[in-house]
């Protein structure tokens, strides 16, 4: 049996599984016994790690039983945010004041590293830095938003609160409020998995896909890694960069796996203008968000429902794609058009919001990075940066944050 349950995590529809760029060339099989460091899976996670480990100072395998970005970064709509899921004020309240500015902080940095980084290696992935529009629902109105936009002031954040005339005049919206920020970005969440991993690749880094990764174990040292295909692995440290298909030595019964929907329109919708500069999500359950594509789709997704599998099924995926479709339209007051891609997944949720990136307990130098919810890429480049100083030596400043027991824990999950 593998370390990581095996989870049907997407359709095999999504948008970007069409767009070119997304292929990266791998081995069927490792080319030594030994390495400075493993990263498990090829997904945005992985391949940002490698990147960020690839500097010629380490021997470095990517491995992954699907193909390249074959895992959830393929169907993510990639909206890159720094506004976690959790809004600051309810982050406060589980966490503490200081440690959830900090978070707040560190994720709007990561938006910032990240797009430097594209834009220094001139990454190809239709990368465009956006505002959003955080709208009120039926889980947080117009008071609790301005409320919100007040603390993240307060805690040295932009946010601008825009009441219910403002928001029907500059966006034609029919809502009571919204929180206007202008930190976050877009992408094609394939494009940029794949060239990044091309870059660790460059970089040294050996990509090897087909074998999964069966058991792990840490003794004097050194971690060695069993492999579906029969060979056994040794490194200085293997990092688990895994998605929602996470360890089962450390799966946690409040880091949940639901399923969620996307669709995207034909290129050049019908759209107001300002929505090319915005992504647009909402307080609200089950929710709905979007953005566009430099082409001009409308991708939006949400509906999300607690069961796991629930993805799986085609009926509901037609039924989902109408319910988002209408849903658009009716809060951008205009017909979007045809829906050219739909697609499901799994979807990680935990109760903070947070990732855990930290070493397994009782494993040394078994690393791993998990439990992310809706902020998968952001959290993604957090994890490169914290793996990294560790792996080189040093501490990272936010280290104590994603600890495992840096959010109180429930009973283990079954
Ligand atoms: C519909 C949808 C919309 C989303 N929208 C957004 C969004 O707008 N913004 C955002 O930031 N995030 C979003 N997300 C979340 C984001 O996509 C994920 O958090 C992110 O892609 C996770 O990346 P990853 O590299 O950790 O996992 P993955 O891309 O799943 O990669 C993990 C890899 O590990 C491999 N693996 C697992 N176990 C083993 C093993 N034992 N041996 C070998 N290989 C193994 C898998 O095969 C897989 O390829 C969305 C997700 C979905 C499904």
């Amino acid at each position: 049996m593998s370390v990581t349950k095996k989870r049907d995590l997407h359709t095999d529809t999504p948008l970007w599984s069409l767009t070119p760029r997304i292929g990266v060339r791998s081995h069927a099989v490792p080319l030594k016994q030994y390495y400075d460091v493993v990263i498990v899976g090829t997904g945005i996670s992985g391949a940002l790690m490698a990147h960020a480990l690839a500097d010629g100072t380490r021997s470095l395998l990517v491995i992954d039983r699907r193909k390249p970005v074959g895992g959830s970064s393929l169907a993510s709509t990639a909206m890159i945010q720094h506004e976690i899921d959790v809004p600051l004020g309810k982050l406060q309240q589980r966490i503490g004041k200081a440690k959830a500015k900090r978070v707040w902080a560190r994720s709007m940095d990561a938006v910032e590293k990240l797009a430097s980084k594209i834009e220094y290696l001139n990454i190809g992935c239709g990368f465009a830095r956006k505002r959003a529009l955080f709208l009120s629902g039926d889980e947080m109105g117009w008071r609790a938003l301005r409320d919100e936009a007040g603390l993240r002031n307060g805690a040295g954040f932009d946010a601008q609160f825009i009441d219910a005339a403002a928001l029907r005049s500059g966006y034609g919206i029919d809502r009571t409020g919204a929180i206007l920020t202008d930190c976050s970005a877009s992408a094609n969440p394939a494009q940029m998995t794949a060239e990044f991993l091309r870059q660790a690749v460059r970089g040294g880094a050996e990509l090897v896909c087909g074998p999964e990764v069966m058991d792990i174990s840490s003794k004097s040292g050194e971690v060695e890694l069993v492999l579906s295909s029969g060979e056994t692995l040794r490194c200085g440290n293997a990092v688990f960069c895994t998605g929602y298909e996470f360890l089962d030595s450390v799966a946690r019964a409040d880091h949940s796996i639901i399923s969620t929907w996307a669709i995207a329109t034909r290129a050049n919708a019908p759209r107001p203008e300002w929505l090319d500069d915005c992504l647009v999500w909402e307080a609200a359950d089950p929710y709905l968000y979007m953005r566009t594509t430099s082409d001009g789709r409308i991708v939006a997704g949400g509906e999300d429902e607690d069961d796991p599998r629930a993805h799986e099924d085609q009926r509901k995926l037609k039924a989902k794609q109408k319910t988002i479709a209408r849903k658009v339209s009716t809060l951008l007051g205009c017909q979007i058009g045809e829906i050219e891609f739909a697609w499901a997944g799994a979807f990680g949720v935990t109760p903070t919001g947070l990732p855990i990136i930290d070493e397994v307990p009782g494993m040394r130098h078994v690393f791993t990075v998990m439990g992310y919810g809706g902020n998968g890429i952001t959290f993604s480049q957090i994890a490169s940066e914290i793996i990294s100083a560790k792996l080189s030596g040093h501490r990272d400043k936010d280290f104590d944050l994603f600890r495992f027991g840096a959010a109180p824990a429930p009973r283990k999950a079954a």
